[in-house]
């Protein structure tokens, strides 16, 4: 006897589900795409458990004829493909007729299902890939399918999942995805009695974003329109691609890819090429670490697109990949040259001396920048002339051995770069480059911008007054000192805030009238998760029915109508943090956040006290070189260099 067997159906099964059925959102995802492909309209899901318990999703499809109901749990069964000609063409979601008999035999399943044909429906049970029960049934027209005890019958897998929060975030997101590739549909996502996500079908893509996630988020947000070009096509001479959806503006800056949804003729899919067209769209306007929000809607022929790339359908390929790379990371530029805010740097229609930048200017944008970015692509680029004639500095900035961050402000020729030491010992400082255009001639070319190890120097300093209405300028022992009344107010902020949080003494301020913030599915989830901690901060938040949350007090320094910015940009820094589950990283995230808020802004007057106020909070703080995001706090210009400058030694 040979070694070689077929394998039993049922192991097969087994196979074929480890690759369509990873985790809860894994079936979600198979089960939505049948009810889409079915022409619904109206999809429910309930979930338990983050989906390990119950996972019910309800729809008024098609439904299913009764000699189909057993049929669907069979291996390669689909209404989807005929001949494997079709495969070249596939204009549905599924095609691969895995996705039930694999779910089936990882679960206990219940399907419930009438086709508008027929006047009775059927219900079939399916127990770990076994059918248990057939039944014919008056039913809706449409169909239900229940999954429960996913991975009951597969302990392997079951230990992998990962927490409650984090599938049902998935889960979330998921749906949130579809819904908003499909505005015309209704969606509802519940969660035991919570309900993540309820929306009616709207005419715009636009309502449904609003819909979602709500208007803060929209007015962040550049509407692509419909970005359409004709391509030759063998079948019909021409076709037509379409870019549409909406992307963020460059100050919104992501510290993951969660807010990155791309779609292929309204597949949700995660594609490389899509991705690095989208950043390179971005390129030089947001630092490469941080990622953009993205809605972005591919529409193209489907014999353009290979779907047949991935089990879980989630990878493409394209006929023209770099074509396609080319034509959506070019639309992505112009659509952000062309929205460029008009508090950014005006680009004038005459070249000028791109050192004619009035300085406000560029201290206005320093702090519309939030940590390091370049932004040499987004303005007009030197000319090398221009280029060549900048005197370079070297600046040592304040954050000892850490991390420096990068400006380049293009247009305005200063760019500060941490090139020189890579990797800085522990106790030494990171040599930065400055680079200033003549105009700005504040300092004589080759001078020691720096700072000492130690700011105990801080606590003598004498106040002299304030530049630009942004910078405080003192004198000290050891030079001339000019600080960042932003930041130095925000590091000292950051530790009060920490400070008042180990100790238990939040000051905080009841709103006369709560706040009521709005949440996207996936921040409820996130609130729902924190909120102990945002108790501890100082705000005091209540369920509000329907993913909304009433906020009744907020910490004393933070004022009332930044609370809302203050409160999304946390429950952002905690899913992020969700992956690590860092305690410590979400306070010190959330500490930042309100310091940040809380801060007064550049291009403030201060009087005498407030200035006398901050260099003596800030001598008092702990680490006062640097701000939460490691931007210096204060450059010092040394009684060495001075005397030097004047040539006295
Ligand atoms: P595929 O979607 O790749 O065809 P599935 O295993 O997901 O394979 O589904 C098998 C078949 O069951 C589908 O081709 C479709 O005919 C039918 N089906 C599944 N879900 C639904 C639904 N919600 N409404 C109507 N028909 C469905
Ligand atoms: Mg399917």
């Amino acid at each position: 006897m040979g070694r070689i067997q077929v394998l039993p159906d049922d192991l097969a099964n087994k196979i074929a589900a480890g690759e369509v059925v990873e985790r809860p959102a894994s079936v979600v995802k198979e089960l939505l795409e049948n009810s889409l492909d079915a022409g619904s309209t109206d999809l429910r899901l309930d979930i338990d458990s983050g989906g390990r318990r119950l996972i019910r999703i309800a729809d008024n499809g098609c439904g299913m004829l009764r000699d189909d109901a057993l049929l669907a749990f069979e291996r390669h069964a689909t209404s989807k493909l005929r001949v494997a000609a079709d495969l070249f063409s596939i204009a549905t979601l599924g095609f691969r007729g895995e996705a039930l008999p694999s779910i089936a035999s990882v679960s206990r399943l219940t399907l419930e299902t009438r086709s508008a044909e027929e006047n009775i429906g059927s219900i079939v049970e399916v127990n770990g890939g076994k059918i248990i029960r057939y039944e014919e049934h008056a039913l809706a027209r449409g169909t239900t399918i229940t999954v429960r005890d996913l991975f009951f019958n597969v302990p392997a897998r079951r230990k992998f999942l990962r927490s409650e929060q984090t599938e049902l975030a998935h889960i979330a997101s998921l749906v949130t995805h579809y819904s908003l590739a499909h505005p015309d549909k209704s969606f509802e996502l519940r969660h035991g009695a919570a309900e993540l996500l309820n929306v009616t079908p709207v005419d715009t893509l636009r309502e449904r974003v609003y819909q979602v996630f709500g208007s803060k988020l929209l007015e962040d947000l550049i509407d692509l329109g419909e970005i359409a070009r004709d391509i030759p096509s063998e079948e019909e001479g021409t076709a037509r691609i379409a870019l549409s959806g909406f992307i963020s503006r460059p100050q919104v800056q992501k510290g993951n890819r969660n807010s990155i949804y791309l779609f292929v003729n309204r597949r949700l899919i995660r594609d490389k090429l899509l991705l690095h067209a989208l950043t390179s769209g971005y390129h030089n306007l947001i630092p490469p670490s941080a990622f953009p929000f993205a809605l972005l809607f591919l529409d193209c022929p489907v014999s353009e697109v290979d779907v047949n790339v991935h089990p879980s359908k989630t990878e493409v390929r394209f006929q023209r990949g770099s074509f396609i790379h080319d034509y959506v990371r070019d639309g992505i530029r112009e659509a952000l040259i062309r929205s460029r805010p008009a508090s950014s740097v005006p680009i004038r229609e005459t070249p000028q001396p791109a050192a004619g930048l009035p300085y406000s200017e560029f201290t206005q944008r320093m702090e519309n920048v939030p940590q390091s970015v370049d932004l040499t692509g987004y303005m007009r680029p030197l000319t090398p002339e221009q280029e060549a004639a900048l005197p370079e500095f070297h600046l040592r900035p304040i954050t000892p051995g850490g991390t420096t961050p990068r400006f380049d402000f293009g247009a305005t020729g200063i760019a500060i770069d941490n090139s020189t030491e890579p990797t800085p010992p522990p106790d030494s400082v990171a040599t930065v480059r400055l680079r200033v255009p003549d105009t700005h001639g504040s300092f004589p070319a080759g001078a020691i911008l720096d700072a000492p190890a130690t700011m105990e120097a801080l606590s003598d300093l004498r106040p002299m007054g304030q530049l630009h209405d942004s910078f405080i300028i003192a004198a000290g022992r050891d030079g001339l000192w000019i600080i960042d009344q932003h930041v130095a107010h925000e590091r000292i902020l950051f530790e009060k805030v920490l400070r008042e949080w180990n100790t238990g003494k939040v000051a905080v301020q009841h709103l006369l009238v709560p706040l009521i913030l709005e949440l996207s599915a996936g921040q409820w989830i996130e609130y729902e998760r924190i909120q102990e901690e945002l108790l501890a901060a100082g705000f005091e938040t209540e369920p509000f029915g329907n993913r909304s949350v009433a906020v009744k007090s907020v910490p004393a320094a933070v004022a009332s109508d930044e609370a809302e910015r203050i409160l999304t940009e946390i429950l952002e820094i905690a899913e992020t943090e969700m992956r690590k589950a860092s305690l410590h990283d979400l306070r010190r995230g959330m500490a930042a956040s309100i310091a940040c808020r809380a801060a007064i802004k550049i291009n403030m007057r201060l009087d005498a006290t407030k200035i006398d106020y901050l260099l003596t909070e800030l001598a008092a703080t702990e680490y006062p070189m640097s701000c939460p995001h490691g931007r210096p706090v204060a450059l010092r210009y040394a009684i060495r260099d001075i005397l030097k400058g004047f040539h006295r030694i």
